[in-house]
């Protein structure tokens, strides 16, 4: 499983960092970003809540 986050929608909540630290971080545009590698499985189950969670639905899988 593999993440991003739509620039365009990220309205800098901070919920999926909130949910996933380990996954989200913040850039330098203070907007959401997911790391680039495969979701370790064992966080997979935060990622998708993090997902199903985001106001803009700004997180997509890939
Ligand atoms: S939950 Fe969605 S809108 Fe909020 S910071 Fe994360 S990606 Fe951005």
């Amino acid at each position: 499983m593999k993440v991003t986050v739509d620039q365009e929608l990220c309205i800098s909540c901070g919920l999926c960092i909130s949910i996933c630290e380990e996954v989200f971080h913040w850039n330098d545009d203070d907007k959401a970003e997911a790391i680039t590698s495969d979701v370790p499985e064992e966080l997979e189950r935060d990622v998708e809540e993090a997902l199903e969670s985001c106001p803009t639905d700004a997180i997509k899988q890939v």
